[in-house]
């Protein structure tokens, strides 16, 4: 029994969604059955990821707990990563570097299970960070929906809202400490504004103005 667990080999499952999609909940109850499960478990998020107030501890039933280790970038989490643990997960994946897919690869190469959990579209609808990459390795996927706040339909997309009117496509696909806040929409309530006209008419003055050529 022992030589068959031992020889089974790792692979990365990959919890995406729009936020408020449950994704968190999703990798906590696999984390706690893992912990039931007696394995040797390891949890990483984004230090960028405050919702928690710096804690994220996930206890079983039984008593068992572990806390979140927070990692700015791909290679604190090799680093963190210790030989002998069985389960690896991470929270909030898109916050983190490209480098994150050869290290879950290679933990998974190296037998362990890898469950990495991450919106994967930023608030135009474009993939966020690494979560395309991800998605791509990954040997099983589950692509999760919350509620869209308009209309009730199932919500796909992620709106970014500054003063509670639709973000434009120019900002920054990660916003630290800023104004804004995020709802969960459908495609049909998603509101991307492209430009504001005020900047559409700057930029046609200018070409009025013979900016041509420069
Ligand atoms: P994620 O990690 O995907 O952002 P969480 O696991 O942190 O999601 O939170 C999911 C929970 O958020 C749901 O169980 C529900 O209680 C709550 N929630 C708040 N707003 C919504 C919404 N618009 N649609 C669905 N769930 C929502
Ligand atoms: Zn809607």
């Amino acid at each position: 029994m022992a030589m068959l667990r031992h020889a089974r080999s790792g692979w990365i499952e990959v919890i995406a969604g729009v936020m408020f999609s449950g994704k968190s909940e999703e990798l906590i109850r696999r984390v706690r059955r893992a912990l039931i499960a007696g394995r040797r478990v390891q949890l990483f998020k984004s230090h960028l990821d405050d919702r928690y107030g710096g804690q994220f501890r996930i206890s079983s039933h039984d008593g068992r707990q572990i806390d979140a280790e927070p990692v700015s970038n791909s290679t604190e989490v090799a680093e963190k990563v210790h030989p002998e643990t069985q389960v690896v997960a991470i929270d909030e994946a898109q916050f983190l570097d490209d480098g994150i897919c050869e290290v879950a690869d290679a933990l998974a190469d190296a037998r362990m299970r890898v469950i990495v959990a991450g919106t994967d579209m930023d608030f135009r609808g474009e993939p966020f960070g690494p979560m395309g990459l991800l998605l791509a390795r990954a040997e099983r996927i589950d692509k999760l929906s919350a509620i869209c706040v308009v209309c009730g339909d199932p919500a796909t997309k992620n709106q970014r809202l500054i003063d509670g009117k639709p973000a434009p496509a120019e900002g920054p696909t990660i916003q630290v400490g800023g104004a804004e806040s995020y709802e969960a929409r459908c495609r049909r309530c998603h509101e991307v504004p492209k430009r504001d006209r005020a900047q559409g008419e700057l930029v046609l003055r200018r070409g009025e103005e013979g900016w041509e050529g420069v």
